[in-house]
């Protein structure tokens, strides 16, 4: 029984619920973007970018189907919910 050991099973711990909470988040954040994507199909607004309102490159739509914004509103999205 060291005192070592106990500390390296908490950091173990902590290791563990800080990935999976990253990975939650990521699951989560997938799960917003399905439930968005369907929501703007509804809508008849599919293909259109939901910042910007240009047309989604069809490129980027047969890539990634759940696209709601044009590449750069995603990278500037992504760049402020990182
Ligand atoms: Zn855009």
């Amino acid at each position: 029984m060291s005192r070592g050991f106990r500390d390296e099973d908490v950091t173990q711990a902590m290791t563990d619920k800080a990935i999976g909470d990253t990975i939650s988040k990521v699951l989560e954040r997938d799960a917003e973007q399905e439930a968005r994507s369907a929501d703007r199909r509804a809508h008849g607004d599919a293909g259109l970018c939901e910042d910007c309102g240009r047309p989604i490159g069809a490129e980027r739509l047969a890539a990634l189907p759940k696209s709601t914004r044009c590449v750069r509103c995603q990278s500037a999205w992504e760049q402020a919910n990182r």
